[in-house]
């Protein structure tokens, strides 16, 4: 039986790496995104990967478009909630939208995308969530109250909605990714990045394969006693 993934920005960056990685291990995959259609056509022509547009923070869509979904693939057995943004900015200069779109969609996509699943799941008697949390979530940064305070949100929701499952078959786990390789990472300012590489002890930047792997190992159906962890994947850069 090969389970159904969603993947959540499964088109690009970390997403995508997680949404291939999924693919070749055999599960069926739908990788979503919300606005760039050409990176998402490239990637299903790529991967054979359907692709799925809609907003995480919306609600409504979310729960439609899950419906699509496991009309189109079957039963939604394992969400990645990756799709992130970062508007960054100090307190001073961040106004209440650059707020709220990044709470909205970083964390109030989690709630969406779980909440439109977990009564499949509770029926079904089993479920995998990893939620894509970040080193910033754990240690804070500066200019990102914003995007700290909506992943570190991750890493409670995480553990809180692990206790709801965990006698039902349903696992709900973190990985909090360091600096890796991705558009986001290559928004950060040539002088920053360098600054921040000089700060990881392995002494580069990771991999989205190197995230990927952390999911494979969170979703397998194997995987059943880990719940409720977060998995820190940042080439030593910070030990929580
Ligand atoms: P990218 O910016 O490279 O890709 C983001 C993905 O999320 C895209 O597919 C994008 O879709 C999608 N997305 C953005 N907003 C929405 C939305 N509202 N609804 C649906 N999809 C959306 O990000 P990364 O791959 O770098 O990051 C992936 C995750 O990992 C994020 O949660 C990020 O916070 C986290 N992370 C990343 C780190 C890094 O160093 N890169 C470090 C720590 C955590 P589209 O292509 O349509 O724009």
């Amino acid at each position: 039986m090969s389970r159904v993934a969603v993947v959540t920005g499964g088109t690009r960056g970390i997403g995508e790496a997680i949404s291939v990685a999924l693919k070749n291990a055999g599960y069926k995959v739908a990788a979503n995104y919300c606005g760039n259609d050409d990176r998402a056509k490239a990637f299903s022509e790529k991967t054979g990967i359907p692709v799925y547009k809609f907003d995480v923070a919306d609600f409504d869509a979310v729960c439609a478009a899950m419906t699509k979904i496991a009309a189109d693939l079957g039963p939604i057995e394992i969400i990645v909630n990756n799709a992130g943004i970062t508007r960054d900015a100090t307190m001073k200069k961040m106004g209440r939208a650059g707020w709220d779109e990044v709470v909205d969609t970083n964390l109030g996509g989690c709630f969406n995308m779980c909440k439109a699943a977990w009564d499949g799941m509770l029926e079904r008697g089993f479920g995998r969530v990893v939620n894509i949390g970040s080193i910033n979530g754990q240690a804070g940064q500066y200019g990102q109250v914003n995007y700290a305070a909506a992943k570190s949100g991750i890493h409670g929701f995480t553990k809180a909605l692990s206790q709801e499952g965990a006698s039902k078959g349903i696992t709900v786990n973190a990985i909090a990714p360091g600096y890796i390789d991705t558009d986001m990472v290559a928004a950060v300012p040539p002088n920053v990045l360098e600054k921040i590489v000089a700060k990881i002890p392995v002494g580069r930047l990771g991999k989205a394969s190197e995230i990927a792997r952390g999911v494979l190992f969170l979703v397998a159906d194997d995987a059943g006693f880990v719940t409720g962890s977060t998995m820190s994947i940042n080439g030593g850069q910070h030990m929580y």
